[in-house]
This record gives structure tokens, sequence and C-alpha cells, in this order.
């Protein structure tokens, strides 16, 4: 795989180059502002580089889930206003994806200009299943540049066309954040050192379910966490009150757990409340007595304990999907505590998932502290899971 750096040294100065980033930042819901602008700065040594080395910069991203037209919800004109601001030279925005306006402002560029175009999921053609419908989209962003530089690692698992369709139609290479995110990931997938244990949260468990099955042949430990870890413990027979639950997977996770034997660490105490609410009221209850009327909506302190001494003793630490709802003070400290955790090993840690990066920055934990923190959370579980991705797939050859 080619690299922004070799494509670099050849010169670059006065090309057009179609940079796919992943600019899929949080916005808050009343005011449109990016409330996390942490994909954005993980943009800039790829566009930085670009620039200084003089490339005519056409960027392409998609935000949230627009059904496939315009929608002034979702369009990137925030995300230009801060790009042009950490970049200190103005970012236009086009007023299409890859239609009239989009192919005049990019006759316009000069040397280490940078355009953006619009929210590329305004076509419905960027993520359509139909080949010539995506190819259709391909051909017009492949004629707004001379080469495809990929560095949306976020987005590196979809087959869309401006991540798969556009670089088999242009010399193509990895960005720098592609490029980063690879070496990190084979360093987990290949030989980690041990002990090798890995921190599972979040919401869904079905989302999960088949990097825990791929992964747990390899790792000493899994920590489970967040609200999936409830399914877990109702398949050890613990009620769970009125936590998040998936009935319709009970059964997996009693199977998984048979076959983990004790690599499997659940929570041993949740942080329970009446209502999902900051100003619920709240109690620490042991996981074997749950009252009915109470959801669990974080990991407790003796959990905490628990998971901080096995991720004290690891090697190699990957940790995605928040341990609570931390986006709500009473139920952070369990978040709080296993990501001060990960941060202290004396290893490889490496944080992965939207949420778990953006928890993160949000409990002000200091992310240098972090071996790597990944932007791309389905395309990082993706990869440990052993799938190909298409986005990769395509830059190889
Ligand atoms: P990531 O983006 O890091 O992969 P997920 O998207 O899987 O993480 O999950 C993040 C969400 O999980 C957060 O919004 C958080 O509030 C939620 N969450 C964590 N623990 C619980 C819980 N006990 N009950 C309900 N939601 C939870
Ligand atoms: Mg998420």
């Amino acid at each position: 795989m080619r690299s922004v750096d070799d494509l670099i040294s050849e010169g670059v100065s006065g090309r057009r180059v179609f940079l796919r980033a992943d600019l899929n930042v949080p916005l808050d819901k009343l005011s449109g502002t990016i409330t996390d602008d942490g994909r954005i700065r993980a943009s800039l040594p790829t566009l930085q580089a670009l620039r200084d080395a003089g490339a005519r910069v056409v960027v392409a991203a998609h935000l949230g889930r627009p059904k496939g037209a315009p929608d002034p919800q979702f369009s990137l004109a925030p995300v230009a206003a801060r790009l042009s601001e950490l970049l200190m030279t103005p970012v236009p925005l086009a007023a299409d994806v890859a239609g009239d306006d989009a192919r005049a402002k990019a006759d316009a560029l000069g040397d280490g200009d940078v355009l953006l175009l619009e929210n590329v999921r305004f076509e419905a053609a960027e993520t359509s299943k139909d080949d010539a419908e995506r190819g259709e989209l391909a051909d017009r962003f492949a004629a707004l540049a001379d080469v495809y530089v990929d560095d949306a690692f976020g987005a590196v698992h979809r087959k869309h066309a401006s991540v798969f369709d556009v670089a088999q139609r242009l010399p193509h290479v990895a960005g720098r954040l592609v490029a980063r995110e690879l070496e990190v990931l084979t360093r987990l997938t290949s030989d980690p050192e041990r002990p090798y244990v890995v921190v599972l949260g979040g919401s869904k468990v079905s989302d999960k379910l088949a990097v825990i099955e791929a992964l747990l042949p390899k790792v000493d430990r899994l920590l489970v966490g967040g609200g999936m870890c409830f399914t877990f413990l109702a398949a050890q027979g613990h009620g769970v009150g009125s936590s998040l639950l998936e009935a319709d997977q009970v059964d997996t996770c009693r199977r998984l757990l048979a076959a983990a034997g004790d690599r499997i660490v659940l929570p041993v105490d949740v942080v329970a409340a009446t209502a999902f609410s900051a100003d619920a009221e709240v109690s620490v209850v042991p996981v074997t007595e749950i009252p009915d009327d109470l959801m669990g909506l974080d990991v407790g302190p003796r959990t905490v304990e628990i998971f901080g001494t096995e991720l004290g003793a690891a090697r190699t630490v990957f940790w995605n999907g928040p341990m609570g709802v931390f986006e709500l003070a009473p139920f952070q400290a369990g978040t709080r505590g296993v990501a001060q955790a990960v941060a202290a090993v004396d290893g490889l840690s490496v944080v992965g998932g939207g949420d778990s990066a953006a928890a993160v920055r949000q409990l002000g934990l200091d992310e240098d502290a972090y071996g790597h923190i990944s932007t791309g959370g389905g395309a990082s579980l993706e990869y440990l899971e052993g799938r190909e991705l298409p986005g990769l797939a395509v830059l190889t050859d």
C-alpha cells in the first residue's frame, strides 16, 4: 500500500488531490455547533502535508446520516468553518457534492488551497448497493482530481463511492491517519505482547458479539462493562432490573461465557438509578441484587478496582465502548476509572470508538497518555474481527 508520503516525495505540487477525510463530528442538536472536533484535528497532518507540498486539495467527507438528499441539518458548513480556523486559511464549501459548483470551485483552486465538498451522503449513490449507481458518482468524483488519498479510517469498512469506487478510478494512496491506524491494529492482531486485555463497553451487545467471538481465542482477559454487560449478567441468571437488555442475545452470551472460562470478566457492582437522568437518585448495588425498578447506568467502584487490577498487569490493551452513560455526570466514574487505568498501561494502549475517544476528551484526560486513539470505531472492530475492509483492499491493488 502506497502512502501520501510516497506521493509527496514524487512531487504533488499543482496536482489536484481528492482527499477522503473522516470529519464526522458530533453536533449539538439545538445550536448545531461542533461538540468535539477530535476528528477534524486528526485529519490535519495529512491535509497540511499536502498543502505544504503545493497540492490542490478537494476534501470529501460525510456527516451523520442524511437520507440521500441535501438536508441543511447535516451540512458540512460548521466543519468548513472549523477547518479553516485550524488551518488558518479560508476553506470554501461547495454548494453540492460533485456537481457544477464543486467542479467550478475545484477548477479555481491554487497550489496549497483546500476545498470542502458538501456532505457526500447528500447523494443517494454514495451508499448505494448498486455498483453502477455508485460508479456514476465515483466518475464525477474522479473528474475533480488527479489522485486519490484515503485518510478516512472511520469509513474504510464501507463500500461507498467516495471510499471504494473512486479509488478504482484514480491512482490511490493511504493518508497518514489510515497508515497509522493500520500499523497499530497490526500490532494488536499479530503477536501482541502479553497479557493482552480487551475492555468492551457501549450500548449494544449485538454490535459487538462478532468482535467478542473473534477476540476470545486471542485475549488473556476480556472485561465487559457498559450497557452490554447486562445481557451477559442475564445470561448468568441475574435479574437486571430495567437495565439495557437484548433478550435475543442472551443465549449467545451464555455460550460465549461457557467457552471463555475465566477470560470474560463481568462487573460485580453497578451504579443504578430510577431513570435515565442526571438528577435521578442513584445507588450502588451488587449485580446479584439489582432491584426490578432500577437500571444500571455505570459500573460500580468495586468493578473499577477489579478492572484496574487486570489492566495494571496488561502489556497490550484495546478499549472500545464507555463503561456507563458518561454523558451524564452521575454515571461517569466507571468510564473515568477505566480510562485512567488504560492510560497507565505499561505497554501498548489503544482506544477505539467514537464515543470512547470523545469520553477521553470530555473527561479531561490526557490524550497523549494513550498509545493510540483510533477515530474509527466500526472500522477498527471489523479489522479486529479479521474481516476484509473494502476501503483498505482497494488501496492495495
Ligand atoms: P463507541 O462509539 O466508543 O464504539 P458505543 O457507540 O458502542 O461506543 O456506545 C456508546 C454509548 O453507550 C454511550 O452513548 C453511552 O451512554 C452508552 N452506554 C454506556 N453504558 C450504558 C448503560 N449502562 N446503559 C445505557 N447506555 C449505556
Ligand atoms: Mg458510538
